[in-house]
């Protein structure tokens, strides 16, 4: 189709701890309004790739070495993640990532920091991640650290939603839960990127539910992208359902 292209990798090599190796090429397209698929089996480079772009590898001894990445067609590979945030662009970290010892409603709020919107607007954000997530109003008052995997998943993205983002990372959404709740999660994706807009960037290694929800899949493997198409195209190729689908 033709919508703008939000965000662009082109080519990236990233290489940990000045001699691994591990995206040799990569490059994607992101489409303003899509959901966008990263697919591909454990140690792909799934989840350095999203790193890549939210400039998180250097607590991990990882740079990249090569190519570019830019979103609206500006250079972004310098900033920070909060200057990113300010772009537009948050990421939704692997494992979910709460603050333990927060409540619920602390952990969504702690999303809005870098907004100068004023306390109305984050209020009504607050009840529009509400709507979306009616557990978590229930569970607002409860310390993160005791809520279920799900719930502590919903509040990570829920607190993505706070900082009014353009484009969501989102890292394995997928990862310890159970497959109705899979299936919810993606549910609210689907719904937050048709009602409010929002661009999506998942990474996930369940490509049967990511091709069912997403418009668009790139497949790695060992850091090169190997595959990509239109989910539809995807969930048809003999090679994809061969080796990814589990149904020759
Ligand atoms: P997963 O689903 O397991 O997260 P992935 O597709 O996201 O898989 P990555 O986590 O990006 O894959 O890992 C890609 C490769 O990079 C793997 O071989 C992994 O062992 C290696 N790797 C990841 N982090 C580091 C690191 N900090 N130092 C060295 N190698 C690393």
């Amino acid at each position: 189709s033709g919508a703008e292209t939000l965000l662009e990798v082109t080519n990236i090599e990233v290489i940990y701890n000045h001699v691994i190796l591990v995206l040799k090429g990569v490059s994607l397209k992101v489409p303003k309004g899509g959901i966008t698929a990263l697919l591909g089996g454990n140690g792909a480079g799934k989840t350095t790739t999203l790193k890549a772009i939210s400039n998180l590898l250097h607590s991990e001894r990882g740079e990249v070495t090569k190519g570019s990445i830019t979103y609206r067609g500006e250079r972004v590979q310098d900033l920070s993640p909060s200057e990113l945030v300010e772009r537009g662009v948050i990421q939704v970290m692997e494992g979910r990532h709460c603050f333990e010892h927060l409540t619920v409603e602390e952990n969504l709020l702690t999303g809005s920091y870098t907004r100068k919107d004023g306390k109305g607007a984050i209020a009504a954000d607050l009840e529009m991640v509400y709507q979306y997530f009616p557990r978590l109003k229930e569970r607002r008052t409860s310390q993160a650290g005791y809520t279920s995997g799900g719930e502590q998943q919903m509040t990570a993205i829920g607190r993505a939603l706070m900082s009014r983002p353009e484009t969501i990372l989102l890292d394995e959404p997928s990862m310890g839960l159970a497959p109705q709740l899979v299936e919810q999660i993606f549910d609210i994706v689907k719904r937050l990127n048709e009602e409010q807009g929002v661009t999506f960037l998942l990474a996930e290694q369940n490509t049967n539910v990511a091709l069912r929800f997403a418009h668009y899949g790139y497949i790695l493997e060992s850091g090169r992208v190997v595959m990509d198409g239109p989910a539809a195209d995807l969930r048809e190729n003999p090679d994809v359902k061969e080796f990814y689908l589990g149904m020759s």
